[in-house]
């Protein structure tokens, strides 16, 4: 089964969906688009961490 993961159900306005055989492969699906997404855009990222947890 394929598992997905819409990157707007994590707060953005992003069409992209992720996908994964397994949770794993999902997650690095997921790691991967959000790398591209975070280095294009510093200001949504701070915008978007308010109220997000903290390292
Ligand atoms: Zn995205």
């Amino acid at each position: 089964m394929t598992l997905t993961l819409d990157c707007k159900d994590i707060g953005t306005n992003c069409p992209y969906v992720a996908h994964g055989e397994t949770e794993e492969e999902l997650m690095v699906d997921a790691i991967e688009h959000s790398k591209e997404v975070l280095d294009y855009t510093d200001e949504q990222m701070n915008t978007k961490k308010s109220g997000g947890k903290l390292e």
